[in-house]
Order: structure tokens, then sequence, then C-alpha cells
């Protein structure tokens, strides 16, 4: 049996890490249209410095794949406690927000407090995002952070998403929400309270800790952007960009749902075409921000709700560790902006992005002035965010019903089209495997 993986990103590797632990299978080629594997786990370097695209930590609920995670880092890795923010009305709220109301404006905390204990919304169906957070966080939190932020990051209606990524949210305790506006301290979200991350590298080494367990069987072959995929008497052909052309007895599609249905050589019904062009997913700009001295003092990320200012997130690199911590003193922040296709953010040059970063760090004061800017650089990717639209389920059931009747397999963030994190990408990956494994002819 020969496995082609289409994509090399996180989920790419993790099959073929856990596929190789099958010695029925006789070769597995995982093919990566850029120069080296990783995808949206990459990191990139600039003078000295290595950074990801967002700063990717590792936690989880699921015990088994974060200990895979850190045992596969061995060393190489640095256990770290959140310090995370929301900057709102001049003033650090600790996250999650809800837990520390005692730090908002008195009418703000009031206007918090009381919509939560009582909630008009409390009993309904919460069939989107909107009515989620007003139910689960009534309308004061709602409106003074929730809403803002998030529509920031998805550029979209929250009456019109899902609430798939939200549904295991539990309601905050009212106890926690008194004690919060009190000022007495209280911590939510606890499975990322404390995370792990690369003691240097940044998060591509992750992707190295896989691939140096690849055996012989296994490869990565950089540089094979596939461009077209075709069956041919029960074996799968594929032909990259560069003119090479391979087979394969089983096909796994990591590359977005999108850059698969417009590969694969073959009459797709109506429904799945429409299916497939009706998905929404967010672009993200990232950039990275050398300055001589910030005021974000020993914090890590720091969102911002506030529209007038370009990016919702910024993180301070230097408090993951030495490694990430430039010797003369400079401190390093990254912002973050999503974006969809043919917004005015997708339309701005470089140059336009970089002044309007520049702008909304002096406009919050997360530095003094632009002079203090050492150095900075912006990067571009187009597949960030998957965007659960309240069409998303049906389409993806849809979508990927139809790749299973063909044959092919779909596993990863764009390649199952859903929110899915490292830990979510490496389950899938080790159940996909697990389920090819038992189905193999003897
Ligand atoms: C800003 C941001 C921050 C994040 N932070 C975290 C975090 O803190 N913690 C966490 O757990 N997760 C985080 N994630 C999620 C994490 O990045 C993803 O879960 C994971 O990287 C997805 O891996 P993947 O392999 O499924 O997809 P991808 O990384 O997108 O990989 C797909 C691969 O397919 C390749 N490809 C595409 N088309 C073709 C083609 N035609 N031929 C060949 N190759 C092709 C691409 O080049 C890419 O390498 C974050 C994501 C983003 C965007």
């Amino acid at each position: 049996m020969n496995i082609g993986i289409l994509g090399g990103g996180l989920s790419g590797i993790a099959t073929a890490y856990f596929l190789q632990k099958n010695d029925r299978i006789n070769s597995i080629e995982i093919l990566e249209r850029e120069s080296e594997p990783g995808g949206l786990c990459r990191s990139f370097n600039l003078n000295g410095l290595s950074y990801d695209i967002g700063p990717h930590i590792i936690f989880s609920k699921d015990n088994e794949i974060l200990d895979l995670m850190i045992n596969i880092l061995g060393e190489n890795k640095n256990k770290l406690k959140r310090s995370n923010k929301i900057y709102y009305k001049k003033s650090f709220i600790k996250y999650p927000f809800e837990n520390e109301l005692s730090a908002l404006p008195e009418d703000d905390k009031k206007y918090c407090l009381n919509t939560f204990l009582h909630n008009p919304y409390e009993n309904i169906d919460a069939d989107n995002l909107l009515k989620f957070f007003l139910k689960t966080f009534g309308e004061g939190i709602t409106n003074t952070y929730l809403k803002p932020y998030n529509e920031k990051i998805w550029k979209f209606d929250l009456s019109f998403m899902d609430t798939q990524m939200v549904d295991r949210i539990p309601k905050p305790p009212r106890e926690d929400i008194i004690n919060s506006a009190a000022g007495i301290p209280t911590e939510g979200y606890l499975h990322q309270l404390y995370f792990y991350y690369p003691r240097k590298g940044g998060i591509k080494s992750l992707i190295k800790a896989f691939t140096n367990q690849f055996d012989d069987r296994v490869s990565v072959i950089p540089n094979s952007h596939v461009i077209d995929l075709r069956r041919i008497h029960n074996k799968w052909k594929i032909k990259t960009d560069q003119g090479c052309l391979r087979e394969y007895d089983l096909i796994i599609s990591t590359i977005p749902v999108q850059s698969l249905a417009e590969i694969y050589q073959t009459d797709m019904p109506k429904e799945i075409i429409e299916s497939v062009n009706d998905l929404k997913y967010n672009s993200i700009i990232i950039a990275i921000i050398n300055v001589r001295k910030d005021n974000l003092g020993d914090n890590f990320a720091v969102m911002v709700p506030d529209k007038k200012v370009i990016f919702h997130r910024i993180s301070k690199l230097d408090f993951l560790g030495e490694s990430y911590r430039k010797e003369d003193g400079s401190t390093t922040l990254m912002a973050e902006i999503t974006y969809s296709k043919g917004s005015p953010i997708d339309k701005m040059s470089s140059k336009e992005v970089e002044r309007k970063i520049i702008e909304g760090l002096e406009d919050v004061q997360f530095i003094d002035h632009r002079e203090q800017i050492n150095f900075i650089e912006t990067r571009r990717f187009e597949y960030a965010y998957v965007l659960c639209d309240l069409n998303h389920r049906s389409n993806m059931n849809l979508i990927r019903n139809y790749f299973a009747g063909q044959g092919i397999r779909l596993c990863g963030r764009f390649g199952e089209f859903e929110y899915l994190n490292m830990d979510a990408v490496i389950r899938h990956a080790k159940d996909l495997s697990e389920e090819i494994g038992k189905n193999l002819p003897c």
C-alpha cells in the first residue's frame, strides 16, 4: 500500500507519523507546496528572532495528545503561565474578561454584573454566536467585550455564525462573576492557564520533532504544488506544477477543500461545487515589530476590542523564553490582523498596513512614539481561520460525504474545514490513521 498525503502542515505530518506504525504500508509520501513542511506551524526568522504565524501555544484538554506533543519535544520546551489581558478604555483587564470585572470603570462593571445576574436571554435558544454570548454571559459582557472583539476577528455578523467553536464553553458560576466584580481573583479557561512552548526555534520545532521520528518509508517532498488529481484504474495519479507525476493506492488530503475541489479531475455534482463555493474563511496578516521600549509590562498576549485599532491582538514574544529575547534590551511584539478576500484590508499595501499598526500601537499607548521602533515586517497567509457561518455544518457534511464516497480522506484544519487547533488536528490524524490501518487488506 502506497499512500500520498496532500499537504505537509501539522495534519499531513502527524498522519504520516501515525500511519508508519502500520507494517502493511510500504510508502508514505507527503507532497508539500512550500519549500519546507509546517503550513501554519512554520516559524520564520528575522534578525535572529524566531516567530510563528501568531504565537502557537501548546495546550489541550486531550491529555493523550498533550502528552505526545510535550514528550516529542523532549527537552526543547518551556512551561509557562498565562498572563493575558484585554485592553479596554486604557486599562488592562485580566483574561478571560469576566474574571476581572473589578478592573472596569464603575458604570461598565455594574452593567456587566447586573445583566449577568438578571439575564433576560438566559432561556433563549442559542442558535447563533451572538445569542450564545447573550445567553451565557449577558448583555453587558457581550456588548463590552465579546461582541466587538469577535466581530473584529471574524469580520462577520455574529448572528450569522454557528456556535460550534464555543458550545463547550460553560456558563460561568454566579459566585465567580460576583467575586470578579468585587475584586476577588478568579481564573477561567483553566485548560490554557499553563501552556508549553518550544524553548527555541518556535513552533516549527514541533514539526521537526515529528519528522525526526519518520522511518525510511516516509518522505516529505517539498516544492510539490499538486495541481491535478485523478483516479485511473484504482490508482490515484497526481501531477505537480513542476510536471512531476506520482501514483498512489490511497490519498489523504489536508489541503484546503477549495483547492482539492479545484484539482480533482472529475464531474463534480453541482450541489458540491455550490457548497464548496459557499465556505468562508479569513486570512491573516502578522507583523513582527521590534521596539526599544514597550508599555506592556510582563504580559504575553493583549486583546484589543477597539475597532479603531487595526490589530485584534498583540503578543510580546519575549514572554516565551530566553531565546525569543534580544540581548540589546529591545522587545519584540507581534500584531495579528484578520481579513477576508476583497476587503479593504486585503487591498492595503504592506506599507499601509505597517502605518496602521504603528498608529494603533501609539493610540493604545503600547509604545510611546514610533521612533522607538527598530524594525517591522509583515507577512500574509491566505488560509488562517475557518469561518463557521450558519451553512457551514450542512455544507461540510455534504462535502465530506462526497469525498469519502470518492475514496479521498480529508484531514486537518482546512482539509476538513473545521475550527481545529493543533491538538485536535493531531487527534484527527491519529483517529484517521487507525481507521485506515484497520481497513487495510492483509
Ligand atoms: C494565527 C493563528 C494562531 C494559531 N494559534 C494556535 C495556538 O496557539 N495553538 C494551537 O493549538 N493552534 C493554533 N492555531 C491552529 C494551528 O495552526 C492549526 O490547527 C494547524 O497548524 C493546522 O494544520 P493543517 O496541517 O491542518 O493545515 P495547514 O497548516 O494549513 O497545512 C496545509 C498544508 O497544505 C499545503 N498545500 C496547500 N495546497 C497545496 C497543494 N495544492 N499542493 C501541495 N500542498 C498544498 C500548504 O502549503 C500547507 O503546508 C493557530 C492558527 C492561526 C492561523
